[in-house]
């Protein structure tokens, strides 16, 4: 990659001569029209989604990254990677990237890129166990982009899952193993999508990709429009050949990872069943036997299939798509039987349940490869992480349900952690350097009133009364609507099912309901709600964040339409206002514009100064700073710490810059 001129704008927007939303807006816009879509706050990284292949990436880009400093280069998503994994090799610190950005903005893709940076520059020894886990890390995206990822209208390969990946290294710097977490998988997806929108991949995968033979065990036909399930989105199908190509790359990522022949065979029927599934319907008979009331399946068939695909037996699954097990007074059990829409309602939610299921156990069964084993601190060293978070961003749709506000709480939390970690770090920095400083962020907080409903603010007439409800997020208001809320956080699923999956024969679908094997008289005790384990989930993982060091790269969505050089500037205007980019300059200049070690200081300016070019002899790299500072007349805008210079204001800055060029 070539370097960097002032035609390319700031490559840092501590740089800016004014921190104001218009000076901000003009340098994102030049640098995105010379292709240069980085740009550092400091070490925070901003994205640009270019929408267009670049040549920014590859080994040689790689190559001109590994081992340099951040500000060397020019901004790049590999310095950010290098810098993550040169603080935890060198100081043995636990580091997390943690990518955030709404839907498109690039977030997944940054995430891969930070991967391939690092499976690129570890391993030199090309120890074979190293070997395989690089390879289990840079596969397992492709099979959880199969089963969590859909297309959205923002999106074409969205991600319906939040993701959190640590990588472990060795004392060598070298990967040795991996964990994925996943959050809230959207799995009201699996029953309905919006105009224009489809299913999880997987599903289209399965019916454009497998053999014939294949397809007919499966009882599946080809086309995605006979399935309630993927009917919507059949007509947005890719090309079939590319649906079969990407089938075929899950399927090796599969083998690669360690999935086995049979393994695969019970996801494929999984997905079947389900498909199968989505297709019974319910009719009320008088003619239906005693024990099922008065509702019947209308097509048979049906369940068969599904019993078969699940190695069920079929009366089984019958009684439970037509009734349930309640327990009565004590310990009597009886059996009800549904209504048509209870038992529609309850097919549903097992669709929804079984893909989840699924779902985490391909995200366990990943986990079990990468797992590090018989390893021993004392003999081996410790291990250190990098974290790489890949998370969903702020949400506001024009109707706004349970899954908005779980993932805006997670953003809140997102937020006031990146708050807090800057404020941190700058302090840590300046304690380590031995710099005295005045923070000044809480100044940040404001006071407002963060709910309101119709009942709350009777005036409000964009609420409806008892439906609507709104929150003041950091990122702006969000109406949410109440309707099918309680219902999503409840998360019902009747026991019966559970019981069903748990005695299926075969072996890969028992494994997903280990809670089937309890009785119904031990579960009516009531369940931990949807929204109570993702609120514990959030907690655990900001913990876990709080206590590494932390990269950010905050990515930017350029336009609404999924186009190639197009900065829509109000679209971007509003991402830089949510994602408090401002602020962050601000926060991040209200100390000291730049800070730098010594000697790459003396490397970028020492040609100003005739007592340090070409070389010094002033005994150490910061009496030579000292000297070519007072030259310059700058000594007083400057603090000199341990290791590094801290320059107080970025105007200091633009002068070296200046009389650099003049040069
Ligand atoms: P979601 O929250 O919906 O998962 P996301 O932030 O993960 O969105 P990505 O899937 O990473 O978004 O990116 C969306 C699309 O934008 C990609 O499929 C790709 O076409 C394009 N894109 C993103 N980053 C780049 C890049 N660096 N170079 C070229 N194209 C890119
Ligand atoms: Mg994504």
């Amino acid at each position: 990659m070539d370097e960097e001129g002032p035609e390319c704008g700031k490559p840092d927007f501590v740089l800016l001569d004014q921190v104001t939303m218009e000076d901000f807006m003009e340098n994102l816009k030049l640098r995105f029209e010379k292709g240069r879509i980085y740009t550092y706050i400091g070490e925070v990284l901003v994205s640009v989604n270019p929408y267009q292949e670049l040549p920014l990436y590859g080994p040689e880009a790689i190559a001109k990254y590994q081992g340099r400093e951040l500000y060397e280069r020019p901004p790049h998503l590999y310095a950010v990677a290098n810098a993550a994994y040169g603080a935890m090799k060198r100081r043995s610190r636990d580091t997390c990237i943690v990518i955030s950005g709404e839907s498109g903005a690039g977030k997944t893709e940054a995430s891969k890129h930070i991967m391939q940076y690092i499976a690129a520059v570890t391993n030199p020894s090309q120890r074979a166990e190293v070997d395989r886990v690089k390879d289990v890390l840079l596969k397992s995206t492709c099979v959880l982009e199969a089963f969590g990822n859909a297309r959205t209208n923002r999106n074409h390969n969205s991600s319906r899952f939040g993701k959190y990946m640590d990588i472990n290294f060795d004392f060598k710097g070298d990967p040795i193993g991996g964990h994925i977490h996943s959050y809230l998988l959207e799995k009201s997806r699996v029953l309905k999508q919006h105009v224009g929108e489809r299913n999880f991949h997987a599903f289209y995968q399965v019916l454009r990709g497998c053999e014939d033979a294949e397809l007919r065990n499966l009882h599946l036909q080809r086309n995605p429009a006979v399935y309630n399930f993927t009917r919507q989105g059949a007509g947005l199908s890719a090309l079939e050949s590319d649906e079969r190509s990407h089938y075929l790359a899950v399927m090796e990522a599969m083998r690669v990872i360690g999935f086995s022949a049979e393994e695969v065979g019970s996801v494929h029927r999984i997905l079947a069943a389900i498909l199968h599934l989505g297709n019974i319907e319910f009719v009320e008979t008088e003619a239906a036997g005693p024990e099922q009331g008065h509702l019947a399946v209308a097509e048979e068939l049906l369940v068969d299939h599904v019993a078969e695909l699940t190695a069920t037996p079929r009366d089984l699954v019958l009684r439970c798509l037509l009734s349930r097990t309640v327990a009565s007074g004590g310990r009597e059990l009886i059996e009800k039987g549904h209504t048509a829409a209870e038992a529609s309602y309850a097919r549903d939610a097992c669709a929804k349940a079984v893909y989840q299921r699924l779902f985490e156990w391909v995200v366990n069964r990943i986990n079990g490869v990468m797992e590090t084993r018989g390893r021993d601190p004392r003999r081996d060293g410790k291990d250190t992480v990098i974290g790489v978070l890949d998370i969903y961003g702020f949400e506001v749709f024009p109707v706004n349900s349970f899954e908005q506000f779980c993932i805006n709480y997670c953003n809140e939390k997102l937020q006031q952690l990146f708050i807090q970690l800057i404020l941190k770090q700058e302090q840590e920095e300046y304690e380590r350097e031995g710099i005295a400083w005045q923070s000044s962020l809480d100044t940040h907080h404001r006071h407002h009133p963060h709910y309101t409903s119709r009942q709350l603010c009777p005036t409000d007439k964009t609420m409806e009364f008892g439906r609507d409800f709104r929150i003041k997020h950091y990122a702006g208001d969000v109406t949410y609507s109440v309707e099918g809320f309680i219902d999503k956080n409840r998360d019902h699923l009747f026991q019966d099912f559970k019981r069903l999956m748990y005695n299926s024969s075969d072996p890969t679908l028992r494994a997903m309901w280990p809670d089937g094997q309890q009785d119904i008289t031990e579960v009516t005790k009531r369940p931990l709600t949807a929204g109570t384990l993702f609120k514990n989930s959030m907690v655990a993982l900001v913990e876990n964040l709080a206590s590494k060091e932390p990269f950010y790269v905050r990515c930017i969505k350029p336009n609404e339409d999924k186009m190639a050089a197009r900065l829509d500037e109000d679209h971007c205007r509003h991402q830089v206002v949510y994602l408090g980019l401002l602020e962050n300059v601000r926060v991040r200049r209200a100390g000291f514009a730049s800070r730098q070690p010594y000697p790459r200081f003396l490397l970028r300016y020492k040609m100003t100064c005739e007592y340090t070019w070409p070389n010094h002899l002033l005994g150490s790299d910061r009496a030579a700073v000292s000297a070519l500072l007072e030259q310059h007349g700058l000594q007083g805008d400057v603090a000199f710490g341990h290791t590094k210079l801290f320059i107080r204001s970025p105007q200091t800055l633009v002068k070296l810059e200046q009389s650099r060029a003049r040069l």
